[in-house]
């Protein structure tokens, strides 16, 4: 099998070469056998410039790239993308994180900068030598089935949105409330099993008491909030408290209808055993109490908490709500703020910062920390889907799919995710249906690459990888030893990690491969 690879060195806006020689980088390249292109570039993050780059890869005939650096985690796909266009596998597409593993940590030892540089490109390298080209593998899918888990405002619009596309939706609602869908609504129906995977699904559906089995393509979890279901020692004693849900759709609605003055709490359980202020409730907390004293500033507005993370643009909205007058009032979680015994409409906080406790009297009292919905992990345990800590379906990446999971042919949207407005939750259900219908269309799934596989000579035929595998993926066929569903491997490398027989591989992560790199860096194999 041929070997020529192409490596490519960003000059990152300009930045790299401050601190790195990328000129002695690129003559280290030159001088490795087996490279046949070298390329130092201005901005890989620019399409030009990529354009350029696989084009000298088509003259050339590489058939895999080592790529130095682009901390962007958006311009990886796009560049393995353009890569893949010009034959160039994405598995042989190796890109060598110089930014953070070199250039931060080493900003001021231009030496160590460079000889670190130079060892991970050594590295990265001997490690490209030694993998080889991955067999993939293909099956048509049975049908063309999108089945939506909800169908609240973001399930409704990924029902919509893949019917747009010519995918069949089929959208799952638990209540027998009726709706319009664009296809076929189940109503009373839930999950209770799932097989398969991306492509080629059957999922098992209660439908009011009958079982039913269903194929589909692609599967959107589009559960909602737990609107209401507010836990905690001060979910009890507040009586009449709103879920931020229900604070920003009152005051979207009709904010006069806001009695004052409003405190925001973070947590009705301050103690964190139950719920606690997710980050991005905050800058839902933030805007509201903004868009309020905006239009009535006679109302005094108090926001009661214990850690506040807010990001990015938040923070100058929080910058705003101190100017406008909303007061903030910080407490410890060993004083946790209580209803005053005498009064049901003031609460007591110990402010942290004065040391000293507040009384403040409210008229409207609600919890920023939002509830997820209780089906979400029987939902996630269903489909072996990953959770976070706030109860929600845990997603992908940010970065590549913020509506995918870690399953592909998996998306989530809305509320799922994690608790959010129906704004957001609508425009989730747009990209999650965009997605799913997508992935539907498409008619093959697509299978192999770097997935696991046993030697069975060295099998003991423990059934630990059987145990261990989230997927499902390993099974015991005829032959009395591990086998590999290659469809259901995500090739994780749990399996291989703890089979006690090492027969297990995870293919061009070999154990050979990841010694040959290993040792390289070390300075062992030039
Ligand atoms: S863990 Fe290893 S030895 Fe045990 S069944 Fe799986 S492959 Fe065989
Ligand atoms: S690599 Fe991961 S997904 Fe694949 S069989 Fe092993 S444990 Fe399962």
């Amino acid at each position: 099998m041929k070997c020529k690879i192409q490596v490519v060195i960003c000059g990152l806006c300009s930045k790299t070469p401050e601190v790195l020689d990328t000129g002695r980088l690129a003559s280290i390249a030159a001088d490795t056998s087996m490279v046949a292109s070298v390329m130092v570039v201005d901005k890989l993050c620019n399409q030009k410039t990529v354009k350029e780059i696989v084009q000298e890869a088509r003259v050339k005939e590489v058939d895999r790239a080592v790529v130095l650096p682009c901390p962007r985690r958006d311009v990886t796909p796009l560049l393995v993308a353009a890569y893949g266009r010009v034959g160039v596998h994405d598995s042989l597409v190796e890109m060598v994180n110089l930014v953070e593993e070199v250039l931060l940590p080493h900003r001021n030892d231009r030496e160590g900068a460079q000889a670190k540089a130079e060892a991970m490109l050594r590295a990265a390298l001997a490690r490209m030598t030694a993998l080889t080209q991955l067999e993939m593998a293909s099956e048509n899918m049975r049908t063309k089935n999108v089945v939506i888990i909800g169908a609240g405002a973001s399930g409704l619009e990924a029902a919509s949105v893949a019917s747009g596309m010519g995918a069949h939706t089929i959208l799952l609602e638990k209540t027998g409330k009726s709706l319009k869908a664009p296809d076929v609504l189940l109503s009373s129906a839930r999950l209770v099993g799932a097989a398969g995977y991306g492509g080629n699904f059957t999922l098992t559906i209660e439908v009011g008491e009958v079982l039913e089995e269903l194929q589909c393509a692609a599967i959107v979890v589009a559960t909602g909030g737990g609107w209401t279901q507010l836990r905690g020692p001060l979910a009890k004693t507040c009586k009449g408290a709103k879920t931020l849900y229900e604070l920003h759709g009152q005051t979207e609605a009709d904010d006069a209808a806001v009695d004052g003055p409003l405190v925001v709490v973070d947590t009705p359980d301050p103690k964190g055993a139950t719920m606690k202020a997710q980050d991005f409730a905050w800058e839902e907390t933030l805007d509201i109490v903004v868009r309020l004293k905006r239009a009535r500033p006679e109302v005094e507005i108090w926001v009661v908490f214990q850690e506040m993370r807010a990001f990015g643009l938040a923070e100058l909205t929080y910058k705003e709500a101190c100017d406008l007058g909303v007061r903030f009032v910080r407490y410890a979680q060993s004083s946790p703020p209580k209803i005053d015994p005498g009064r049901s409409d003031v609460l007591n906080v110990k402010d942290l910062a004065q040391d000293e406790t507040v009384a403040i009297r409210f008229g409207t009292i609600a919890f920023a920390s939002i509830p997820p919905n209780p089906d979400n992990q029987l939902i996630a345990d269903i489909l072996r889907l990953p959770m976070s800590e706030d109860g929600a379906v845990r997603r992908g990446s940010v970065q590549r799919g913020p509506v995918s999971t870690p399953r592909p042919g998996i998306f989530v949207c809305g509320s799922a995710l994690f608790p959010k407005t129906q704004a957001m939750a609508v425009t989730e259900g747009r990209a999650a249906g965009a997605m799913a219908g997508e992935f539907a269309m498409r008619g093959t799934v697509e299978y192999g690459g770097s997935v696991a596989v046993v030697e069975p000579d060295k099998c003991s035929a423990c059934l630990t990888c059987v145990r261990t595998c989230p997927y499902e993926a390993p099974f015991f066929g005829e032959t009395g030893k591990a086998e590999i569903r290659q469809q259901l491997c995500q090739g994780c490398g749990m399996c291989a990690g703890i089979c006690p027989s090492k027969a297990i591989q995870i293919l061009n992560r070999t154990d050979d491969q990841i010694r040959t790199e290993a040792s390289t860096l070390m300075g062992g194999v030039h």
